[in-house]
């Protein structure tokens, strides 16, 4: 049976081969939401890229790792985008977020999928979602990396779980310091109840950007201190 969460975004959900993007018709549309004009545009990250964070490294470096995860700690494996935030993936990211457009998750999510397949990065025990605070829960009426999730969790037959709580509320981020966020977001998430099956399992962390990495950083740290012995991250831009 359909939520009531499910059929509500079915009512505001637009017309079938319609690209999100540009809302032109086109009947090869079907199941991707986007066009293939529109598809094209959006900026891929090209390698070589940082292993740990898949920033976009120097052809003529000879490390394998960016400065950023050279000087800092990260609890996760490696974190994958595969769209530079730039453009229109940035432009769709932000409707999604601020204009109400909670359906731009089946776009967002195929694409996901997509990638995941494509680069093989589907080996996972469980998936999770960086969570909202519940004030902006409420003012947004969704979480966009949770929708996200739950999309790629029900396409690859990876067990989605609202493992994370996120109890302090975070000003914007946007313009603060690299340390100013670090600060920002110190016990801002805990660990919720009944989770105990993610202990010793690999889990994979959805988030919808990545720009300093401080907020799945922090997620990956309070799933290891749990006892998770894996965290993996995947954002669809970076
Ligand atoms: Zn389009
Ligand atoms: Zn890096």
């Amino acid at each position: 049976m359909k939520s009531y969460a499910d059929s509500f975004l079915e009512l505001i959900y637009p017309e079938k081969n319609t690209c999100f993007i540009c809302e032109d018709y086109d009947q090869s549309i079907e199941d991707k939401y986007i066009c293939t004009h529109c598809e094209n545009l959006l900026k891929k990250i090209e390698p070589p890229t940082c292993k740990k964070c898949s920033k976009p490294i120097d052809y003529n470096s000879s490390k394998e790792y960016c400065q950023e995860c050279c000087d800092e700690e990260r609890h996760f494996v490696k974190s994958k985008s595969p769209y530079a935030y730039d453009g229109l993936i940035k432009k769709a990211i932000f409707s999604y977020k601020y204009y109400n457009k909670p359906y731009f998750y089946k776009l967002f999510g195929n694409l996901l999928v997509k990638y995941m397949i494509d680069t093989d990065y589907k080996c996972f025990d469980y998936i999770a979602a960086v969570p909202l605070h519940s004030s902006k829960m409420r003012k947004r009426g969704y979480n966009q990396s949770e929708l996200i999730a739950r999309y790629i969790s029900k396409k690859l037959s990876i067990p989605y779980i609202d493992a994370l709580k996120r109890t302090k509320k975070t000003t914007k981020q946007s313009g603060q310091s690299k340390i100013e966020r670090r600060k920002n977001l110190k016990y801002a998430f805990v660990i919720k109840k009944n989770v105990e099956k993610i202990i010793n399992s690999t889990v994979l962390l959805v988030d919808d950007i990545y720009t300093t990495g401080s907020t799945v950083e922090e997620c990956s740290k309070v799933l290891m201190n749990y006892g998770t012995s894996k965290v993996y991250v995947i954002t669809i831009a970076r």
